[in-house]
C-alpha cells in the first residue's frame, strides 16, 4: 500500500464505522483497517442500539439496517438466590413510528454500517491488523504499520477506534493501559427459540422487545450486572463484573452465567432453547476518571478505546458512535481550514465532545464507579437480600399484624447495616448520583 490518506481509522466497530462514514461523506480520503474477517466478526454487545445516535449518521437507517426488536419494556431486577424485586417500565409510546431503541446482533449490524462507509467512499481493509503506529522524530503520528507485507501506510491523522484494550495507543505511550478496576469482563450466550415462544414468554407482539437488567446476589458481591435481551428468534443473556473483583474472589464469568441461567426467575425464560453462540469481551467501566488523553499530534482516540462507556445506563455503542462522529467532524474542520493535524488543532475534538452528552453524562456519574466498587458487598449482596426479604414480608399474608412486619423489616436493615451505615450508604449513593 503506497497511497497516502487524509485519515486512517483503526477498527471497524461502532466508533470506527461512525468516524469513517462521517469523514468519507465529507469527502476525505479514508482508509479503515479491521483485523476481523469482516466488520463485526470480533465484536460483542448485549445489544441495545440507540436510534438517535445512529440517525445522525444514517438518517433513514430503518429502511435497511439489520434490526431485531424495538424495545417497549425495560425491567430492572434486584435479585437474591430465589427471588427478584422489579421495577418495570412498559409503554405504548414506544410503539412509535420511529422507535427509540432496538436490539441488534453486532456481527450483522457492523457489517451493514461499514457498507454505508464504503458506499460513501471509505476503503475498508479487513483481515489486517495494525501492529504499530508510525511516529516522526517529534513523536507525531504519521501512519500505521500493518501485518501485511510492505504494509506501512501514511495519513495526516490516525483515528484509534481499536476498542477497549487500546493496545496501539498503549504501545505508543500515548495513553496508559486500562486497569483491572476500570474494566469489566462480560460473557454472553445467544439462546435460540421460536419467535412465538419468545413473544409468549415476554408478553410481546410483532417486533416488540423487552430488556431485563439484573443486579444482586447473581454477581456474588462483585460489582457487576446481568442482562437478558430479546431478539427476533433468540435471547441474549449475559453477565459481567469488574476484572479486579474476579481476581479477588476467584469466581469465574462462566460460573456466574451458569448460576444466573439457573435462577428460578430466569430459567423458565430460556427453557428448551438452543445455545448457538458464546462470547466474552471487556467493557470499560471506569467512567469519567478513567478517560485517557483523547488527542495528540496526528491522532485521536474514540469509543471504548477512549473508555467512553456509561455503565450506569448500560450505554456504550451510542457513546462510541457519537465520539467517532464528533472526532470526524473535528478532523474535517481542521482539514477545511488547511491547518495541520497538531495536538493544538485536534483539541477541537475534545472541546466538541465536552459539549456533548457523552462527557456530560460521564461527568455526572464520575464518583459512581468508585462507590460501587468499594461498597460492592453492600450494594450487590446485602441490600438485594434485604429488599427481597422485605418485599416478601410485605406481600405474604400470614396473620402477622402489619405493624410487626414493619418492625421486623426495619430491624433486618438496621442489624445488617446499622443506622449509621444505612444513612451513610444512602448519602454516598445520592451524592454520586447527582
Ligand atoms: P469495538 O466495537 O470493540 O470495535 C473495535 C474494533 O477494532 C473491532 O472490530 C476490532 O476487531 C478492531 N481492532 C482492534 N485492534 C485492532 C488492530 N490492531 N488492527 C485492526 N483492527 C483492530 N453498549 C450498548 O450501547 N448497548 C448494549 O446493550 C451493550 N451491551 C454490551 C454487552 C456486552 C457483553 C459488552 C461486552 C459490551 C456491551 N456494550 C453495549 C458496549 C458496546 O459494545 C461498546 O461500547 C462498543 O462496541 C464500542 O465500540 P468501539 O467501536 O469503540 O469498539
Amino acid at each position: 500500500i503506497e497511497e497516502r490518506f487524509d485519515a486512517i481509522v483503526v477498527g471497524a466497530g461502532m466508533a470506527g464505522n461512525a468516524a469513517a462514514l462521517t469523514m468519507a461523506k465529507r469527502g476525505l480520503k479514508v482508509l479503515q483497517i479491521e483485523r476481523g474477517e469482516y466488520p463485526g466478526s470480533k465484536n460483542v454487545q448485549g445489544a441495545i442500539l440507540y436510534a438517535d445516535m445512529l440517525e445522525k449518521l444514517v438518517p433513514d437507517f430503518r429502511e435497511d439496517a439489520p434490526l431485531e426488536r424495538h424495545l417497549v419494556e425495560q425491567r430492572f431486577w434486584m435479585m437474591d438466590g430465589k427471588s427478584h424485586t422489579g421495577l418495570h417500565h412498559r409503554s405504548e409510546d414506544f410503539n412509535e413510528e420511529k422507535p427509540n431503541r432496538y436490539t441488534i446482533i453486532r456481527a450483522q449490524f457492523d457489517k451493514w454500517l461499514s457498507s454505508k462507509a464504503q458506499e460513501a467512499g471509505a476503503i475498508v481493509l479487513c483481515e489486517t491488523t495494525v501492529k504499530e503506529l508510525v511516529q516522526d522524530a517529534y513523536g507525531k503520528v504519521i501512519g500505521v504499520i500493518t501485518d501485511r507485507e510492505g504494509g506501512q501506510v501514511h495519513a495526516d491523522v490516525v483515528v484509534l477506534a481499536e476498542g477497549v484494550n487500546g493496545l496501539l495507543g498503549t504501545k505508543a505511550e500515548l495513553r496508559e493501559r486500562p486497569t483491572p478496576e476500570n474494566v469489566a469482563l462480560a460473557v454472553k450466550e445467544m439462546h435460540f427459540l421460536p419467535r412465538e415462544t419468545i413473544e409468549a414468554r415476554f408478553n410481546l407482539k410483532g417486533d416488540e422487545g423487552v430488556v431485563i437488567e439484573a443486579a444482586g446476589t447473581i454477581s456474588a458481591g462483585m460489582t457487576g450486572m446481568g442482562f437478558i435481551y430479546t431478539n427476533k428468534e433468540s435471547i441474549s443473556i449475559g453477565i459481567g463484573c469488574l476484572v479486579s473483583d474476579f481476581q479477588k474472589t476467584g469466581e469465574t464469568p462462566y460460573g456466574l452465567l451458569e448460576r444466573f441461567k439457573k435462577h428460578p426467575s430466569v430459567a423458565p425464560l430460556i427453557e428448551g432453547s438452543e445455545v448457538k453462540e458464546y462470547a466474552g469481551h471487556l467493557i470499560p467501566e471506569g467512567g469519567y476518571n478513567a478517560i485517557p488523553q483523547l488527542y495528540g499530534d496526528g491522532w485521536v482516540v474514540v469509543g471504548d478505546a477512549a473508555q467512553l462507556n456509561n455503565a450506569m445506563h448500560r450505554e456504550g455503542s451510542n457513546l462510541a458512535m457519537t465520539s467517532g462522529r464528533i472526532a470526524a467532524e473535528a478532523i474535517f474542520q481542521v482539514k477545511s481550514r488547511k491547518d495541520p493535524m497538531t495536538k493544538e488543532n485536534l483539541a477541537l475534538y475534545k472541546k466538541m465532545l465536552d459539549d456533548s452528552f457523552v462527557i456530560k453524562d460521564l461527568k455526572k456519574y464520575k464518583d459512581m464507579p468508585d462507590l460501587l466498587h468499594i461498597r460492592s458487598q453492600n450494594f450487590f449482596l446485602t441490600y438485594p437480600q434485604l429488599v427481597n426479604k422485605a418485599l416478601q414480608n410485605f406481600v405474604r399474608v400470614d396473620g402477622t399484624p402489619k405493624i410487626e412486619k414493619e418492625k421486623t423489616t426495619i430491624k433486618s436493615f438496621v442489624s445488617a447495616r446499622s443506622w449509621g451505615g444505612l444513612f451513610g450508604d444512602a448519602f454516598r449513593f445520592a451524592r454520586a448520583w447527582r
